[in-house]
């Protein structure tokens, strides 16, 4: 149900609400979250944008609801862009991981609890939220409804996101509510498709590495020929694998 241009109530004491910055990295822009009733967390505030700044207060007026806290799964600024001023202007704190947060830290407000969980690899303090009741995961950036996921050292880390989605599997959740793009409705599958993906890419690496090409650019340009405008990326991607590769010995 879209109850203000861009709100949308995705489940039970869930309201998405999009920001304008669609991108090919952040799919049809970045969701922030209102969970709970009466009083609301709110996660992931997103960009720098005085317009998406006061659609969040507009959508708090929509829903009669007061803020208790703004959350952020990560400090990337397509998240936590206005999340300082936000903050200030409704009087809230500002929780983010190892700020006041750290794995399974809860967060209670009104009817919802909201149980931290440190996911590292797309970069080292991301978190994700699982709201138990209803057991809903807030995944910010591990996965994408629409959009990819990056994993660029030194802040990314390969081998941690990848035991970030296998943690996140053992939670057997009923929905993932990511950063960008929509609900996500068969989780278990689609981190199982994350996982095997990044697998099958480091099986590529592995391949042409030992086929002589030493360096992550001419191991990218062989997996991306027929996409070369992606190479850029791609050289990022396998470096973040070439790493954990080399820290697993296999190198
Ligand atoms: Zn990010």
């Amino acid at each position: 149900m879209t109850i203000q241009r861009n709100l949308t109530q995705t489940h039970l004491n869930v309201w998405r609400l999009v920001a304008s910055n669609p991108s090919p990295m952040t799919g049809p822009g970045t969701n922030t979250y209102f969970v709970g009733q009466k009083q609301v967390v709110i996660i992931d505030p997103g960009p720098n944008n005085e317009s998406h700044l006061s659609n969040i207060l507009t959508a708090l007026q929509t829903l009669r609801a007061q803020a208790q806290a703004v959350v952020i799964t990560h400090p990337h600024p397509d998240h936590n862009g206005c999340a300082r001023q936000l903050a200030d202007q409704l009087n809230v704190p500002l929780l983010s991981f190892n700020g006041s947060l750290q794995h399974h830290s809860e967060i209670k407000v009104d009817v919802v609890t909201l149980v931290v969980h440190h996911t590292p690899g797309h970069i080292y303090a991301h978190i994700c939220l699982l709201l138990v009741e209803q057991s809903l995961l807030f995944a910010g950036d591990l996965v994408a409804g629409q959009g990819t996921i990056l994993i660029i050292p030194p802040d990314g880390d390969m081998a941690d996101y990848l035991a970030s989605l296998r943690a996140m599997m053992t939670l057997d959740v009923a929905a993932i509510l990511p950063a960008h793009g929509p609900v996500i409705k068969t989780p278990q599958k689609l981190l199982q498709q994350y996982v095997d993906h990044r697998l099958e890419r480091e099986r590529q690496v592995l391949h042409w590495w030992g086929q002589g090409y030493a360096t992550a650019r001419d191991i990218a340009a062989q997996i991306y020929a027929d996409q070369p405008e992606v190479l850029g990326i791609a050289t990022l991607q396998v470096e973040a694998h070439l790493e954990k590769l080399r820290e697993e010995g296999h190198l």
